[in-house]
């Protein structure tokens, strides 16, 4: 099977033919048909973060394909069956955050593509208790950029606990934000989106966003301000002056919900602004298998679009470039022969 490997961080990645992988106890083997770039894997090819995968590694945490093998054990997927294989590999099931609905904060969890290797490729392994069902009438290109930018998004929203009479900002209209922003319309959210391109912010208005942001052109804090201030920022730009940005413009009670994960990326935080405005930083990490049903179950019943385009796997080192220079729709989804 052909794969894309992160050989050496900052170096191209590199096709390989590896063999097909053995599903051990409790795995599957998913025969990849889509799979999306998110800016994560960029960060994983760079090791841009304190904690690295280890090279030699296959990125890509947004794979979508058909169960082939079963591992032992495995009793509640059929062979055949639509899967997604999110960032969050394997949790352990039994630590306080995984017994809390906190999955995502299990410290002994395993990331698709980072802890293991992911969604780059033909082939790939999953646990099967995290595997995520893909329902009938979601198509699995869609389905890719689902499985980490919907889920992220919705739970970021969630965890902001938006509100029909509020106004949310969402600052950077990529593969993240161009779901954020439908997630806040679908909550009933006034939305403010910000971007740095003309495509973008034409993308977000298309997309129903109230209001548009061009950041290069304007004061984000203040435009924000002059409509009351955001009762939410979801920050997604990879960008640390756009967490600041937003921070300043939110209202009183307001919350920042950082999201993106710029490298080495720190921000000032006025104590005097927070403690007297009340604000909230929270850090908002992926999302639970019961977040991605969700985000599933909206697709399915037609409540959101995915903007993405499609490239064979061999594309890999120049889409990453596109991502970075922001020369792509919202999302770049490997077609690896999707049936649709
Ligand atoms: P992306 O590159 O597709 O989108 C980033 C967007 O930000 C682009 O549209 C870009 O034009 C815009 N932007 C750049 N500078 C800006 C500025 N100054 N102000 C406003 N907008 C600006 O990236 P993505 O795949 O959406 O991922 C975004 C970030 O989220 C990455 O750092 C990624 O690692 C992180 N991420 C975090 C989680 C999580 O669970 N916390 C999950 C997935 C991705
Ligand atoms: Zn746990
Ligand atoms: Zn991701």
């Amino acid at each position: 099977m052909k794969a894309a490997v992160v050989r050496a961080f900052g170096a191209p990645l590199v096709i390989e033919e590896r063999p097909d992988p053995e599903p051990g106890p409790g795995q599957i083997r998913v025969r990849v048909e889509a799979s999306g770039l998110c800016h994560t894997d960029i960060h994983a090819a760079h090791g841009d973060w304190p904690v690295k995968p280890n090279p030699p590694f296959v990125p890509g945490h947004e794979g979508v394909g058909l169960v082939e093998r079963l591992g032992d054990g495995v009793t509640h997927l059929t062979v055949g069956q639509r899967v997604a294989v999110p960032w969050l590999g394997k949790a352990c099931g039994r630590c306080e955050h995984c017994l809390s609905g906190w999955e995502t904060l299990c410290e002994r969890q395993i990331n698709t593509g980072y802890g293991c290797d992911g969604g780059y490729a033909e082939k790939m392994l999953a646990w099967a208790d995290f595997a995520q069902p893909v329902p009938q009438g979601v198509d699995p290109v869609d389905a890719a950029p689902l499985t980490c930018a919907g889920v992220t998004t919705y739970k970021a929203l969630k965890v902001a606990d938006v509100r029909p009479t509020q106004l949310v900002a969402i600052s950077g209209v990529g593969g993240l934000g161009h779901l954020a922003v439908q997630y806040a319309k679908i909550a009933g959210a006034t939305v403010a989106a910000i971007d740095v391109t003309d495509e973008k912010l034409e993308l977000a208005a298309e997309l129903g966003a109230d209001l548009v942001i061009d950041a290069r052109k304007h004061d984000v804090g203040e435009v924000l301000k002059r409509y009351g201030g955001a009762h939410a920022a979801i920050a997604l730009a990879v960008n640390e002056d756009a967490f600041t940005a937003v921070n300043s413009g939110l209202r009183r009670g307001g919350k920042l919900v950082m999201v993106a994960l710029p490298a080495q990326g720190t921000i000032q935080v006025p104590i005097f602004d927070t403690v007297l405005n009340g604000t909230s930083v929270i850090g908002s990490i992926v999302g639970t298998r019961q977040d991605l049903a969700e985000v599933f179950q909206l697709h399915a019943a037609g409540r959101t679009k995915v903007i993405c385009e499609t490239r064979p796997l061999d594309s890999v080192n120049e889409s990453i470039d596109d991502v970075l220079h922001g020369h792509v729709p919202a999302r770049i989804v490997f077609d690896l022969g999707a049936q649709r």
